[in-house]
């Protein structure tokens, strides 16, 4: 390839989704020339519980300099449930706001075009050489850069093109969603633990619908259709809409956030809160993050160090997947399952803590602590028969 006629950028973004809008503002912003390539054609739409947290909300400001518009619903009030149990309301928590990705990700891909960033969207015929940090257009076009940022999605193919595949289907999740009738302004923002194996459903009230949807890993789940067939009538909501279903990363995150100078975000490096499956948060923070380390790599004349300044910086990502792993087992394990739901039941500031960590105000280490002392309790509850 003559890199002579090949268009020259600093940073190429492949994704424009929150990982790649996030990672094209903060580089263009920072004075990088940033190329920003998305298959799809913007406004276009991504299945998704659209939850978005004040953790979201949080980095959304640092990374977007403003608020969600002042329009967009929120919740402070959620119903647990947990395998099948009402473990009750918990009201006056940091804001949830429930967003429809058509519109958010509309928005950040126009903040990403505002700050620079060049629009190559709609393009769907492309050749990645993910070493090269070069993508070859379908019309003969070539760009080439020195930092590339894959935020392509869990289906990624920059991670293909670096490891050879994109997820690992042990550990991967997936998710069913319908988009049902709107149920009035008081309907619940409503989670399930436990309505799959190792996952949860919900129910989002929104403004003009209510996404319903189940989740979980999918190795466990070999019938999560009929999961969420289930889900969906225990809720009332019409049987006859057809679900969508998309995976998700739930498990570990990536070891490997890139090579070199070719880096993964968001969704392509598994950067979801295996509790939870939030991934919109990390998908805005992680892409910012490596954006960072493309302005530090390039700045140093060094883009190959790119991989190794970006995984300092995820360390806290990547520490919070590891401990929400943890919590995972307490929450989901079937041994412990009972010590959970009592201990959220009756303890209110565990239940607090952890919407306070949805909020962003709290790290999982915050509540680790409290977890693990009552993980004596659990472990009884666990492993010795109830006494006489
Ligand atoms: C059913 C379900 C419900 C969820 N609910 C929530 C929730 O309520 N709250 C939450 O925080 N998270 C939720 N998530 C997770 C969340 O949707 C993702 O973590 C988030 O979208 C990741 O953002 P991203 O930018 O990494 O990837 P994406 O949002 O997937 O964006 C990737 C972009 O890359 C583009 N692309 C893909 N391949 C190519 C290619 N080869 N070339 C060019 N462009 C390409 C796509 O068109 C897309 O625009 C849910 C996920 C699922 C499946």
């Amino acid at each position: 390839m003559d890199t002579a006629s090949a268009i020259a950028f600093d940073v190429i973004v492949i994704g424009a989704g929150p990982a790649g809008s996030a990672a094209a503002t903060v580089a263009a912003r920072s004075g990088l020339s940033v190329a920003l390539i998305d298959k799809a054609i913007f406004p276009r739409d991504k299945l998704c519980g659209g939850g978005f947290t004040g953790r979201a909300a949080n980095y959304y400001r640092e990374i977007f300099g403003q608020d969600l518009p002042a329009d967009v619903p929120f919740r402070s009030d959620v119903e647990f449930h947990a395998f099948g149990e009402n473990i009750g309301v918990i009201e006056d928590i940091p804001p949830v706001y429930m967003t429809m990705r058509l519109e958010l990700d509309n928005l950040m891909f126009e903040h990403a075009i505002a700050a620079g960033a060049e629009d190559f969207s709609g393009v769907r015929d492309l050749t990645i050489d993910a070493d090269a940090q070069r993508v070859t257009f379908g019309d003969g076009r070539v760009l080439q850069a020195a930092v590339m940022i894959g935020a392509d999605g869990i289906k990624s193919a920059v991670a293909r093109a670096l490891f050879g595949r994109s997820f690992d289907a042990d550990t991967v999740g997936f998710g069913f969603e319908i988009e049902a009738p709107a149920r009035g302004e008081d309907a619940p923002l409503r989670i399930d633990f436990g309505q799959a194996i190792w996952g949860y459903g919900w129910s989002f009230p929104k403004r003009n619908s209510t996404t319903i949807g189940v989740g979980g890993v999918l190795s466990k789940n070999p019938n999560l259709r009929g999961i969420m067939s289930d889900y969906v009538e225990q809720l009332g909501a019409p049987p006859n809409v057809r679900f969508k279903g998309h995976h998700l990363p739930f498990g570990k995150a990536r070891k490997q956030p890139g090579r070199a100078a070719t880096l993964l975000a968001g969704d392509a490096a598994w950067f979801v809160d295996p509790v939870t499956g939030e991934g919109i948060a990390y998908a805005m923070k992680s892409g910012a993050m490596a954006a960072e380390a493309a302005v530090e790599a390039i700045q140093r004349h060094e883009p190959h160090m790119a991989v190794m300044l970006y995984r300092n910086r995820l360390r806290p990502i990547t520490w919070a997947i590891a401990q929400a792993n943890f919590v995972r087992l307490i929450i989901y394990w079937g041994p412990f399952r009972k010590g959970f739901i009592r201990a959220f039941r009756q303890s209110g500031t565990l239940r607090h803590d952890y919407m306070r960590l949805l909020g962003g105000e709290l790290e999982y280490h915050h509540i680790m602590g409290k977890l693990l002392r009552r993980l004596p309790n659990f472990l009884r509850r666990a492993f010795l028969k109830p006494r006489a």
